[in-house]
């Protein structure tokens, strides 16, 4: 990469990258999400895992604290990972940023004893197809007969710990997963052998059940955005928020509201905002920004608590009237400022990627 846009990037204007999750039913998907969520609790840190509306963040520092010796924090200036948490690739292929993938990277989840299905090939076809960086999680590793699980562990000292016969039959499924990969165009390898991840797709063996590889696959995702996706990371972090709507939800006391993935700039109480509806862009003004209350307030009144700005990469969800008519998949953009000329701009924008969504 050009070593002067290296030098000007600020770390400060970083933001964390998008990660969605796919794969067959059954594979793992929901396991997988629910034991990265769980992981905040086992390391016993304040805040090591933020929820978000419909995104899980995870910082930097806590995978260095799961990754143990496979990380080095300061070889990484990106904040984390904000892991989408509806999983699914119907959910993937409507969800877009300015025309291409929401997400900016993937984890296609596979049964390392089922292999590829159909709904793995379907998911394969739109990373493809959408040009979305990939690594494999081979899920279910526990499942291989006579295998000796190790909690939580990197995969390599979970390997060391396995009968030969373990991990020959782990080997055996692992050589068919990697020949499918290659059926499909991809040249893929275990992801310790892999040196180029933009030609190359990583291969990541692990059990969401147990948790070991987990500490490997947050390791190989940091390194991929680091090493691939800074300068896409590099945002205005003050400019106005633009994101994309997950879904639109009643909620009691707000009325319809908007679960967003914020993936630029900020967005604040009182913005105005334009958002994609039925027949015409929404223009309305924020009136509450919400995240879900941590775990240990649930029996709180209130589901949620209300912030007052929220910053790129996040979920959130936004109260704001007149939202009946706004859909899952569109653009939402903050306005600033009275200037009439950037309002009509801005809902040109929305309704040109509204018509670009609708031709797909
Ligand atoms: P999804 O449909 O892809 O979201 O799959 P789920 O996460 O619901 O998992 C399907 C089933 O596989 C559930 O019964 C899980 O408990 C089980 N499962 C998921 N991951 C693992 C794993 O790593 N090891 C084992 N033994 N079971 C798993």
């Amino acid at each position: 990469s050009d070593p002067d846009t290296e030098e000007t990037i600020d770390a400060g204007s970083l933001r964390t990258p998008i990660v969605a999750v796919l794969g067959h039913v059954d594979h793992g998907k929901t396991t997988l999400l629910d034991r990265i969520r769980g992981s905040a609790v086992q390391e016993g840190e304040a805040g090591a895992i933020t929820q978000h509306i419909g995104a899980t963040a995870v910082p930097l520092s806590t995978i260095s604290e799961m990754a143990g010796a496979l990380v080095d924090p300061t070889d990484f200036d990106l904040p984390g990972l904000l892991f989408i948490d509806t999983p699914g690739h119907h959910s993937f292929s409507t969800l877009r940023s300015r025309g291409g993938a929401l997400a900016d990277i993937a984890v296609l989840v596979v049964d390392v004893n089922d292999g590829f299905q159909p709904q793995t090939e379907e998911a394969i076809d739109i990373l493809k197809r959408t040009g979305t960086p990939f690594v494999v999680a081979a899920n279910k590793v526990d499942t291989t007969p006579g295998w000796n699980p190790q909690e939580g562990q990197p995969i390599q000292q979970s390997l060391e710990a396995q009968s030969d016969r373990a991990s020959s039959r782990l080997n055996e499924n692992l050589y068919e997963l990697i020949g499918d990969l290659s059926g499909k165009g991809f040249s893929a390898d275990f992801y310790w052998r892999v040196q180029d991840f933009q030609s190359n797709i990583g291969v990541v063996p692990l059990s969401a059940m147990t948790g070991e590889g987990i500490p490997d696959l947050l390791t190989v995702l940091m390194g991929l955005s680091q090493r691939y996706m800074k300068e896409e990371m590099s945002v205005d972090v003050a400019g106005p928020g633009v994101g994309t709507v997950l879904e639109v939800k009643d909620e009691q006391g707000f009325g319809a509201t908007l679960d967003v993935v914020l993936y630029d700039g900020v967005v604040r109480e009182g913005d105005t905002v334009v958002v994609g509806g039925r027949d015409e862009p929404i223009v309305t003004e924020v009136r509450a920004l919400l995240q879900p209350r941590p775990n240990a307030e649930i029996r709180a009144e209130k589901q949620f608590e209300r912030v007052e700005e929220v910053r790129a990469a996040a979920g959130v969800k936004i109260a704001a009237p007149d939202l009946d008519e706004a859909m899952s998949g569109a653009p939402v953009r903050v306005v600033r400022g009275d200037d009439e000329a950037a309002l009509e701009a801005v809902k040109r924008e929305v309704r040109e990627e509204l018509a670009k969504i609708e031709v797909d």
